[in-house]
């Protein structure tokens, strides 16, 4: 079989939830963050494994990914729709029973027209104007919603990452000043927040890339394992060129082993001559260009050829494939493509 494997770790990924969990206190209730398919990695799969370790807060970034989320959960899941309420949405919002994070006073008009007694979230601004109601307008707006209940207000944090940053406290600040006083169940912070201590815990917390083993949860267990089946093997001798555009030169006798996979399968074409992929314990170089569906591997070092070469594992976790394709880790999930078998390891309690 020349399909590839994506292996999952979903213990790696309910211990990963547990040890954020426990990061902020007992009032604080720890959320999971299972947009783009749970960061590429399967919502189907994923989503109910954490359901059944306790979550029952959930978030997705568009009402059709909220929708396909919900069979899969139980009828005392919360599902929250980042995206807010877009026109085309009431169908989705009020079948699946999802919460729009609504971003604008035209959303929350909308949502009061389309499905006055569907529940509502609404996503401030603090700083980082991508999504959300500004001071005035939510200022403007609060009155009609409370009247009518508002579940969760949020914020989010753009720099949580850089615990140093001084935008984390200027968005603290200003959270508070827009929610303080209002007994408004609240949330503020994704992984990076909540390792930024208590101040920014409060109700609800939202990580994604912390579950799936990406900074910056630098504690994190490993979750995806990415193993490539070599197809063929051939010795290339000195002065040999391989792959396209002749990018990579033979100096010594060399054994090559071409894998299955490549670029439509996301793995970034950049990768080039700069990386390796794990025979065990053991990195063999990728040498030469990144193909559609192959990669070549420089195998001489190894006594015998394995049936496959991890390109993400232990040794290789999403953080570095990302130094060095000049992106971020939760790219690299991201782009984890379709033609892979993904395989899931149930958790163990
Ligand atoms: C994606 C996202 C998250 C999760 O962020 P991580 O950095 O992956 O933990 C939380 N909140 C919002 C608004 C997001 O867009």
């Amino acid at each position: 079989m020349a399909q590839a494997n994506l292996h999952i770790d979903l213990d790696a990924v309910v211990s990963n939830w547990r040890a954020l969990d426990a990061q902020s206190g007992a009032a604080t209730r720890t959320a999971a963050v299972v947009k783009a398919d749970s960061y590429g990695l399967g919502a189907g799969r994923v989503a109910p494994a954490l359901y059944q370790a306790g979550t029952r807060d959930f978030f997705v970034a568009l009402a059709e990914e909220g929708a396909r989320l919900r069979p899969h959960l139980g009828e005392d899941a919360r599902i929250y729709i980042l995206g807010g309420h877009m026109a085309g949405d009431a169908g989705f919002l009020r079948d699946a029973r999802l919460i729009p994070m609504l971003n604008s006073a035209e959303q929350a008009q909308r949502h009061l027209q389309a499905i006055p007694d569907s529940p509502v979230g609404v996503q401030l601004d603090t700083g980082m104007n991508r999504l959300g109601m500004e001071a005035a307008e939510w200022q403007a707006t609060a009155p009609q919603l409370m009247e009518r209940g508002i579940e969760l207000v949020m914020s989010h944090l753009a720099c949580s990452d850089e615990p140093e940053h001084e935008m984390n406290a200027k968005q603290l600040t200003e959270f508070k000043r827009m929610t303080d006083g209002m007994g408004l169940s609240r949330s503020l912070s994704a992984t990076g927040g909540i390792l930024l201590g208590p101040d920014y815990h409060f109700d609800v917390t939202r990580p994604g890339i912390g579950l799936y083993g990406g900074r910056p949860f630098d504690d994190a267990r490993h979750v995806a394992t990415l193993s490539l089946p070599v197809i063929q093997t051939r010795v290339v001798q000195p002065g040999e060129t391989v792959g396209y555009g002749n990018t990579w030169t033979a100096e010594r006798e060399t054994k090559i082993a071409t894998l299955s996979a490549g670029y439509a399968d996301g793995i970034h074409r950049v990768l080039s001559n700069i990386t390796a992929l794990y025979a065990g314990d053991t990195p063999c170089p990728l040498r030469g260009r990144v193909s559609m569906d192959l990669l070549t591997v420089d195998v001489t070092d190894l006594d015998t050829v394995p049936d496959t070469l991890d390109l993400l594992g232990p040794h290789q976790g999403v953080d570095t494939l990302a130094d060095l394709a000049g992106t971020i880790g939760y790219e690299i999930l991201t782009s984890l493509g379709p033609r892979y078998a993904r395989n899931y390891a149930e958790p163990t309690a």
